[in-house]
């Protein structure tokens, strides 16, 4: 479905764009449909680089992005619209992709242009469906400004827009740092259902713990190169590449899955 193919980026940094910055080097990797896959590295590993450039929102220096075969960095305006349709991201602080001064349900009403000519009645419970797959009340959010509601409602609503748009991948870059332990089981467990339903997600986050818990591939990155990629079980349970080895061992209890506490205590 995705794939990233020998994808290279080079910031031009200093004060008069004199010098280069290369945050991703080589980079190849693919998501299928229904597949998680996490992509972890330690802080400025350049793993938003990559999210963003999925996203259309940066470009390769090198490389190629391909999403059912079309190149995604090659495509226009009007072809964007389309991909968008099918690929979306959320990001680490959901507050940045809310306007203040709009209802922060707007997120879901922007993307009504997708379904022209819909019914109002129609309409209205496509988004009813989409907040209860989030588990969004919808009485709690409708008509609430963005700083009446938590970092993980938004983030939920986000996800709901994904829904609405019934996208293919979801690209979440750092979306459950920001939250408290509860709303994060909460979050990840919606993106293991979504996963059920065929969504591909794109799961990047720099806390190892947290990609084993629901991927499928692991890709580990360093100063903008792979160091390691493979299924999860592998790369935690057989490092292969020294740093992957160090940073599994900086993690405490990581090969214990979440999960109902009976499942996960004791004999793993
Ligand atoms: P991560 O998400 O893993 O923390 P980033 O992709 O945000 O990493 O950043 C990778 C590297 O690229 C960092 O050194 C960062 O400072 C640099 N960088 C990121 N965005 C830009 C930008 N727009 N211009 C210049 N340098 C950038
Ligand atoms: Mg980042």
């Amino acid at each position: 479905m995705l794939q990233v193919n020998d994808v290279s980026k080079v910031y031009k940094v200093g004060t008069f764009g004199g010098t280069q910055l290369r945050a991703v080097n080589g980079v190849t990797f693919g998501v299928g449909a229904g597949e998680i896959v996490s992509l972890i590295g330690e802080s400025g590993s350049g793993k938003s680089t990559i999210g963003r450039m999925i996203l259309g929102l940066s470009r390769t220096t090198a490389g190629t992005i391909t999403f059912e075969g079309r190149d995604v960095s090659t495509l226009r305006r009007s072809d964007l619209r389309a991909y968008y349709a099918d690929v979306q991201g959320v990001f680490q602080d959901p507050f940045s992709s809310y306007n203040p001064i709009f209802k922060a349900d707007r997120v879901l009403t922007l993307v009504k242009g997708f379904f022209p000519g819909i019914a109002r009645g129609e309409w209205d419970a496509k988004v009813e469906e989409a907040l209860q797959a989030v588990r969004l009340e919808p009485g709690a959010v409708l008509g609430k400004y963005p700083h009446q509601l938590s970092g993980g409602q938004l983030q939920r609503l986000l996800v709901a827009r994904a829904l609405l748009l019934d996208i293919k991948l979801l690209v979440a870059d750092e979306i459950i740092s920001m939250l408290d332990a509860s709303t994060r089981i909460d979050v990840l467990n919606l993106l293991g259902d979504l996963k059920h339903r065929g969504l591909g997600v794109l799961f990047i986050t720099h806390d190892l713990s947290l990609g084993n818990y629901i991927s499928d591939r692991i890709v580990i990155l360093r100063r903008g190169e792979i160091v390691e990629l493979g299924a999860t079980e592998k790369v935690f349970g057989d490092p292969q590449h020294a740093y992957t080895k160090m940073l599994i061992s900086s993690v405490p209890q990581l090969h214990t899955k979440w999960g109902p506490p009976e499942a996960t205590n004791g004999d793993r």
